[in-house]
């Protein structure tokens, strides 16, 4: 037993190898057993949600669990690297303290309200048809306008190339607004 113990020593096992210690000769079996934590998981593709640099994700998961969320080496435009932000999107996901609620707060409240994601919506859409309605100009001088500059919409990073195509429909035609950008073209 004690033989065996001895023999299991990282420095016996380097003596005995003649190696020079930085190799597997000088983990403990428990060392040798650890595995990494993506080990048999799945990984997906995609893209870090914060910025408009884009910069390339492994989404790990295993059996429908999220495991980890990494720099994808094969990026263009990262390389395999994420700044802090970008490295903490495993826990935009998972942090027992992010918001999963929509939070309001009604003008000149100084206290916020759960409000349901349905209603929240509801309440921007006639926010948007009311302001758009009482400040739709369809002449300026005598030339046709149909517009309104009382509304402007700004993109997020994450939206992509059908998506932005489809904003601009939506509001530049359907709804007159002129402002309209993105935070992608930084
Ligand atoms: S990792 Fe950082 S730089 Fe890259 S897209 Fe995300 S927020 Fe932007």
């Amino acid at each position: 037993m004690f033989k065996q113990l001895l023999s299991q020593w990282p420095l016996m096992q380097q003596i005995r190898t003649g190696a020079d210690g930085t190799g597997p000769e000088s983990m403990s079996s428990r060392t040798r057993s650890l595995r990494p934590k993506n080990d048999g998981a799945e990984v997906a593709r995609s893209v870090c949600p914060y910025c408009g640099v884009g910069c390339g994700q492994l989404v790990y998961h295993k059996e429908g669990k999220l495991i980890s969320i990494e720099g994808d080496p094969e990026s263009p435009i990262s390389r395999g690297h994420l700044c802090p932000k970008g490295a903490d999107t495993y826990e935009l996901h998972t942090h027992p303290g992010r918001l999963s609620k929509v939070k309001y707060r009604a003008p000149y409240s100084s206290r916020w309200q759960e409000m349901e994601l349905e209603q929240a919506m509801s309440m921007v859409a006639d926010r948007v048809w009311e302001t758009r309605d009482r400040t739709f100009q369809e002449t300026r001088e005598g030339e046709t306008l149909m517009q309104t500059t009382a509304i402007a919409h700004l993109g997020g990073a994450t939206l992509d190339n059908e998506e932005n195509y489809l904003i601009k429909k939506l509001f530049s035609a359907g709804l007159g607004m002129v402002c309209i950008s993105n935070q992608a073209r930084i």
